[in-house]
């Protein structure tokens, strides 16, 4: 019995797969998301509200890709060396129509139009100049170094779907197309609490009993990574009525309202029954370790998470459970996190119908392949198992274990955010 009531999964009752948690999430929370256009330069790590489309081609025209000397094709001799007059120059911004190809060479350097007929650019290092002609080689491909227009991009493609977290390279491909802003979907606001009678504000003198608050900071940081408006609204005490309240106001003007700590079966946890109160539970416990105790439903119709107390729990589910809402909410598309493989260098046990996640650091071992080694501690209070990690190791629910050599699924802590 000792055993069981250790383990923090022993208390009755089924557990949500995290997956169906998703699920449910999908189905039954709207887009709270508006729409905005913002500037270019505003743009990264913002949602794209609808499909963006090329505004004209790219390359807008036919231009070289190399310095050196541009021809047409036809005029080559197919049997060996080629002698043509130079009749003009073309550098970078310069207007091709006044020069003239056919039956000679242009000076050209990169970027620079390709003049009227040429559809060829010998490379300056390839060819010889003698006075005021140019000595061309033998074998070089129609079309070679040139590049044609709207070979990236066509005008009218789509360049970013709707939903699309933008990175910095599709900030350069909009502008490339003709973009000066884009449309996007304004920033969740995220009412931020912690719970517990015993959390003291950081640098706070600490009472007797007391902790400091290291949730609340960690929580803010990773949501403003993820894109969204953070309030921290501190810390609420552990007594239900003042909770309750406070949920019900921060549900008036926020999008969702997460909080941690106070949501287990203990006397002390509040937290739920403050939602019921006000509002009404979706799930509760998931099928997910370090964490189980994750309550989701809605306070006044305002979507509300309370993720569990213990840091390294914290960790995992905001980024397993509460990410995947942000991006219902936020109308970002879901890109799974695609996890790299590692070979295990540690045996480990687990139950099954749970998905585990497994603090590790990787070496390479004695053959050079990367391994990933347990953190050597297992507490979900263990804040240094975060920091002296290199991310963690996801185990399927099914597994029952590791053993040494097993290919384990492998997420960087930076991956994740
Ligand atoms: P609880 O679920 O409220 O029982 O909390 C579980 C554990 O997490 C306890 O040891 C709490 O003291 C700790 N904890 C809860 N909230 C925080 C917080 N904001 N910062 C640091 N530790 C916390
Ligand atoms: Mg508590």
């Amino acid at each position: 019995m000792a055993q069981l009531s250790d383990d923090c999964f022993a208390f009755g009752g089924a557990l949500m797969r995290i997956e169906d948690a998703a699920s449910l999430i999908a189905a039954r929370l709207p887009v709270l998301a508006g729409t905005e256009r913002v500037p270019l330069a505003e743009a990264d790590g913002r949602v794209a509200a609808e499909d963006v489309l090329a505004g004209h081609d790219v390359p807008p025209f036919a231009n070289s890709a190399v310095d050196g000397y541009a021809v047409r094709y036809a005029d080559l001799d197919g049997g060996g060396e080629t002698r043509l007059p130079v009749l003009g120059r073309l550098a970078a911004g310069a207007a091709p129509d006044a020069v003239e190809t056919p039956g000679g060479a242009v000076r050209i350097f990169t970027g620079a139009a390709l003049p009227p007929g040429a559809d060829t650019v010998f490379m300056q290092e390839d060819v010889r100049r003698e006075g005021e002609a140019v000595l061309l080689p033998q074998g070089l491909k129609r079309g070679a170094n040139a590049r044609a227009a709207g070979e990236d991009v066509a005008r009218g493609e789509r360049i970013i779907p709707a939903g699309r977290r933008l990175v910095p390279q599709d900030l350069a491909l909009a502008a490339a197309t003709g973009h000066a802003e884009l449309p996007v979907r304004t920033r969740l606001r995220v009412a931020l609490f912690s719970t517990g009678d015993e959390l003291a504000e950081p640098g706070a003198p600490l009472g007797s009993g007391a902790i400091h608050d290291s949730n609340r900071v960690m929580l803010a940081a990773l949501l403003v990574r993820l894109g969204v408006a953070v309030a921290d609204l501190g810390i609420l005490r552990d007594a239900p009525e003042p909770l309750a309240r406070r949920l019900a106001e921060a549900a008036r003007d926020h999008d969702l309202i997460l909080t941690s700590g106070g949501v287990s079966a203990g006397e002390e946890d509040h937290v739920r029954t403050a939602v019921e109160a006000v509002g009404h539970l979706l799930f509760w416990r998931l099928a997910i370790k370090p964490g189980r105790p994750v309550a989701m439903g809605l306070v006044n119709g305002t979507p509300f998470v309370g993720l569990p107390g213990n840091p390294v729990a914290v960790y995992v589910t905001l980024l397993f459970v509460v990410r995947p809402l942000l991006a219902r909410l936020g109308g970002a598309n879901l890109v799974p996190v695609v996890p790299q493989r590692v070979r295990a260098a540690f045996a480990y046990r687990k139950k099954t119908g749970r998905r585990e996640f497994v603090r590790v650091t990787l070496a390479p071992g004695p053959d050079g392949v990367i391994e990933a080694h347990k953190f050597p501690r297992e507490g979900a209070g263990l804040l240094t198992s975060l920091t002296r990690s290199d991310g963690l190791a996801e185990l399927p629910d099914e597994a029952t274990g590791v053993v040494p050599g097993d290919v384990l699924a492998f997420h960087p802590h930076a991956a994740l955010w």
